[in-house]
């Protein structure tokens, strides 16, 4: 098998062009003589790459200057417990926002540094749709308010996040950081791991306005604090050099692709077009989410016969489509369709959905 159309959650399909230019630079970087993995992160090419991939991302998401972009380690779900940490001091509240199987994590990793307040939640209705805004229960007093921009194992999106007050909102956009443009003065933190629109695992990058990071939250090592790699640009210790650059190529391809709306464009119609798949099948694959709510990053769904699905799996993995075997926790399928799954991925599978149906009606 060649490259594939592949629908991985995560960590997922990284652009071919990002890929091969990594490939042609990996032995020789920049006439370096070696590798970006094999180099100080303290030399100059590096900080010089470094510096540029910060300015690309505060290009594409016009970030404000009283903000500071870090690229940190961890993954998200460290961050999970390490925004606590920072932003909350001892004996403090939070609130949570609870829409699907991340909120639900990050509220129980904050649990042991925080006061959760369980702000709003669509549990009850299976995570259906996310709780109208005009129905969170905030606490004035919150210390910050916590929201999963997109739930990836779910399926659902907030397609406008919202704000609360001068209470400042904290952002997990692990799964549609650069999906489309994004008001980021609106929100406190924004954070996201790599492997889903951004990169390879093993980075998180962060958005964070600058008099959050004064805040003294709890007394813990200077390796835990934001504010530490925020003054060391991000270079406390070492950091992920290979997630740093890749991440880097990524910027310059999404501004090479005509910046963020052009993206948003681009991923509501490939978006879109499954939807439609999914909805005009006369049931035979079904997506349970409120069209309202409904993730354009994405996309889980049934058959009509769960007999069918180890079949549908063979005979989609055959055909070159990738990884879209659904999560456990919700069954059935899952197509991931981030910024690198070209149009022409989805017509691939749209194509697939229309004849397997045909074939096993
Ligand atoms: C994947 C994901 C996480 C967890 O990321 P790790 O890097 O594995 O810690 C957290 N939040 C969201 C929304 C995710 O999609």
């Amino acid at each position: 098998m060649g490259r594939a159309w592949n629908f991985s959650a995560g960590p997922a399909a990284l652009p071919l062009a990002v890929l091969e230019r990594a490939q042609r630079e990996l032995l020789d970087w920049g006439g370096s003589g070696s590798s970006v993995m094999e180099q100080s992160h303290r030399g100059k090419r590096f900080i010089a790459m470094a510096e540029q991939a910060e300015a690309d991302l505060r290009e594409l998401l016009a970030v404000p200057e009283d903000y500071a972009v870090l690229f940190l380690q961890g993954g998200a779900t460290q961050h999970f417990a390490q925004i606590p940490m920072n932003l909350a001091g001892q004996g403090e509240r939070a609130d949570y926002v609870i829409t699907g199987h991340w909120s639900e994590k990050a509220a129980s990793e904050a649990a042991p540094y925080v006061k959760v307040n369980i702000a709003a939640s669509n549990r009850a209705d299976d995570y259906r749709q996310v709780p109208a805004r005009d129905g969170w229960q905030l606490d004035p007093g919150a210390a910050y308010v916590h929201v999963v921009a997109n739930e990836t194992i779910h399926g659902v999106e907030f397609h406008d996040i919202p704000t609360a007050g001068d209470v400042p909102v904290v952002v997990d956009m692990s799964s549609n950081i650069l999906s489309g443009p994004l008001d980021v003065g609106r929100y406190g933190l924004i954070y996201a791991g790599a492997q889903k629109n951004i990169g390879p695992s093993g980075l998180v990058v962060m958005i964070v306005r600058r008099d959050l990071l004064e805040r003294a939250g709890r007394p813990m090592a200077k390796i835990f604090r934001y504010a530490a790699h925020a003054a060391q640009g991000s270079m406390l210790n070492t950091p992920n050099t290979w997630g740093w650059y890749l991440a880097g190529l990524t910027f310059e391809w999404l501004k090479a692709q005509g910046g963020l709306a052009a993206m948003a464009a681009r991923n509501e119609a490939k978006a879109g077009q499954l939807y439609a798949a999914i909805d005009g099948s006369g049931g035979y694959y079904r997506n349970p989410i409120d069209p309202a709510s409904r993730s354009r990053m994405n996309v889980p769904f049934t058959l009509h016969d769960t007999a069918l699905d180890a079949l549908f799996l063979q005979e989609s993995e055959a055909a070159g489509l990738l990884a879209l075997k659904g999560h456990k926790a919700v069954g059935g399928m899952r197509a991931s369709l981030y910024n690198a799954v070209p149009p022409e991925a989805v017509e691939a599978l749209v194509a697939f959905m229309r004849d397997f149906a045909t074939r096993h009606g």
